[in-house]
């Protein structure tokens, strides 16, 4: 069908990943940098969804108007420590801080919590401002549980202490492929992709 989707993201990888999964939809998928918009997004909503709509609505009002533009906002919600860090994911514990440092915060805030009490989930919102001002909203999870050590090189961020019962494995230790097909991403594109189709915007399978 032709058409591009403008990501706002900086994010080379999420691109890329986007890209794979959206693949049979005939539509290009470009970074902000890409299209030329260079707009500063200020994160200051309360949920997933909020700073999700808030990146689309503001990268939207600086594009051409022709583009689908996307967005998503995720993030660690662990259950024992009410829901942190959640939407402060990416801050949490500084923003620069490397990530096996504020992953071995969280097992050290852990510490005695029994293995039934260590859930979290991987959370993912994704909004999308159609060309016709239509906005759309998709919000997925994975569901794991908090590890005591950091175990796995795959993936980023919080994946090596994030532990998939089903897998017997942490995200780090999944590949790519298996990460995209459980993950809280891959689940609310796929979401975003039907969404899409519904709306007429794709006529893929
Ligand atoms: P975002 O790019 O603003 O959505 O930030 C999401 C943050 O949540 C990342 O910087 C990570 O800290 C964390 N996060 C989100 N998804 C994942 C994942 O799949 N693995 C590990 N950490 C994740």
């Amino acid at each position: 069908m032709g058409g591009r989707i403008v990501f706002a993201t900086g994010n080379a990888g999420k691109v890329k990943e986007i890209q794979m999964i959206l693949e049979d939809t005939g539509l290009q998928v470009v970074t902000m940098k890409e299209a030329g918009i260079a707009t500063k997004i200020e994160e200051n909503g309360t949920t997933f969804a909020q700073n999700a709509l808030i990146k689309a609505r503001t990268v939207a009002a600086a594009g051409t108007g022709q583009d689908i533009v996307m967005a998503d906002d995720s993030g660690l919600v662990v259950d024992a420590l009410g829901g942190e860090p959640g939407i402060y994911s990416a801050r949490y514990l500084g923003e620069d801080t490397p990530y096996a440092v504020k992953n071995r915060n969280l097992i050290e805030r852990l510490a005695g919590v029994p293995d039934e009490r260590r859930t979290a989930r991987f959370v993912c919102a994704i909004a999308a401002v159609l060309p016709d001002g239509k906005e759309l909203l998709c919000e997925a999870a994975i569901e794991g549980r908090i590890g005591y050590e950091e175990r796995g090189d795959h993936g980023f961020g919080y994946d090596p202490i994030f532990y998939v019962p089903e897998y017997g494995k942490t995200t780090a230790e999944l590949t790519e492929e298996e990460k995209n097909r459980i993950s809280h991403r891959g689940k609310a594109l796929r979401l975003m992709k039907e969404e899409l189709r519904r709306h007429a915007y794709i006529d893929c399978k």
